[in-house]
C-alpha cells in the first residue's frame, strides 16, 4: 500500500477541520499521514490518524520567536515531519537548516519526509540531477548513521510542478525517481522510498499510478477538499 501524505499548508479553519474529519470518517488509517497547521494537529491525533508537522524548528528550545519545538509537536501527537519543503527553502532560507532539522527529528524518533526538487530554470537547463544530488548530500552529511529505510522518506517535488497543474512526463518522472533511488543506494547504501509531489490530482493520478518507481504521494491543493481527497485516495493502490 502506497504512502499518502496530505500537506494542508497554511489553509483551513477549525470549522473546516471538524467538517473534514467528519467527511473522512471511514477512510483507511494505514499509510496515510496528515500535515495540518499546528493548531489542528491534536484534532487528527484524537481521531487516531497519523499526523505530522509541516516543519520543525532547527533547535530544541530557546529564544526563537515564532518557532515550534519538535518536543512541543510530539506532545500534540505528531510523529512525522516534513523537512526542506521548497516553500520553506524559498521563503525562510531553510536549505541552511535541513541538516540540523534532520538530526533533531531523528533524535526524537520522528519520521521525516524530506523534500527535494529543482526549479523551472534548473529543469530546463538539465540541472535536475545535479540539484537533487546536492540537496541529498547536504541533508545526509552527519546524519547517515541514524537514517534508515523506515525513518526517512524522500519526496521528489519539482518546484515548477507545485500548485501549477503541470507535472513531468511519465518518462521523465520514472527516470528521475529511478536515478534518485540509485544515487542514494550507491552512495549511502540506503534503499529509500520516494514519493512524488506536485499537482497530484484526479486528472493525473491514473497516469501516475502506472509509474512503478513511485512509492506514494505528497499532496497539497488536492487534499484540501475532503470529498475530492477521498476520491483521490481510492484511486491509489
Ligand atoms: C506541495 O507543496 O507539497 C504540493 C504537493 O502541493 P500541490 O499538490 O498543491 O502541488
Amino acid at each position: 500500500m502506497k504512502l499518502i501524505c496530505a500537506n494542508f499548508k497554511m489553509n483551513l479553519l477549525k470549522k473546516d477541520i471538524l467538517n473534514y474529519l467528519k467527511t473522512i470518517e471511514n477512510v483507511r488509517k494505514k499509510n496515510l499521514v496528515f500535515f495540518p497547521s499546528i493548531p489542528y494537529i491534536e484534532y487528527f491525533k484524537e481521531k487516531n490518524y497519523v499526523v505530522g508537522s509541516q516543519d520543525i524548528s532547527y533547535k530544541n528550545f530557546g529564544s526563537l520567536t515564532g518557532d515550534t519545538s519538535i518536543e512541543q509537536l510530539k506532545e500534540l501527537g505528531a510523529s512525522y515531519t516534513i523537512i526542506g519543503h521548497s516553500e520553506r527553502r524559498e521563503f525562510y532560507n531553510d536549505s541552511k537548516y535541513v541538516n540540523q532539522k534532520i538530526s533533531l527529528a531523528l533524535k526524537h524518533d520522528f519520521k521525516i519526509v524530506l523534500c527535494i526538487g529543482e526549479n523551472l530554470k534548473e529543469f530546463e537547463s538539465s540541472k535536475t540531477l545535479f540539484v537533487l544530488k546536492k540537496e541529498i548530500d547536504e541533508a545526509f552529511s552527519n546524519n547517515l548513521d541514524m537514517i534508515n529505510e523506515s525513518n526517512l522518506i524522500i519526496a521528489y517535488e519539482p518546484i515548477w510542478a507545485i500548485g501549477t497543474n503541470k507535472i513531468p512526463t511519465s518518462e521523465v518522472l520514472k527516470s528521475t525517481i529511478y536515478q534518485i533511488k540509485n544515487y542514494i543506494l550507491e552512495n549511502y547504501n540506503l534503499d529509500l522510498k520516494v514519493l512524488y509531489g506536485g499537482s497530484v490530482n484526479l486528472e493525473n493520478i491514473e497516469e501516475l499510478e502506472k509509474i512503478s518507481e513511485i512509492d506514494g504521494y505528497l499532496i497539497g491543493g488536492a487534499s484540501l477538499s475532503p470529498e475530492k481527497f477521498l476520491t483521490l485516495i481510492n484511486k491509489v493502490n
